[in-house]
């Protein structure tokens, strides 16, 4: 990471700013409940700006309700790109 990223990460942090990246990224703690106060916080802000993380989060839990337990690779990689690729555009569906 190079000295802007991280000054840009810093204040993005401090604006409580998440990244539909990061969301993904935390989505795992939040189901496992691992998340810290401050995770959780900046997860729930997120969640009621972005519609296409909440969709998001809504298959997380349909999946781990269908196979009974959080998946060793919640949303393969690939296919987490392509979600994140069409929340951008703005054509989830
Ligand atoms: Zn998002």
């Amino acid at each position: 990471m190079t000295r802007d990223e991280l000054k840009n990460r810093a204040i993005d942090y401090l604006a409580g700013k998440v990244t539909c990246k990061e969301f993904t990224e935390a989505a795992t703690d939040y189901l496992e409940g691992s998340q810290t106060w401050l995770g959780w916080v900046r997860f729930q802000m997120h969640l009621g700006l972005c519609p296409g993380c909440r969709a998001y989060l809504r298959q997380m839990k349909k999946t781990i309700h269908t196979l009974g337990r959080l998946p060793e690779e919640p949303i393969p990689p690939a296919v987490r790109d392509e979600l994140l690729q069409r929340f951008r555009t703005g054509k989830s569906r």
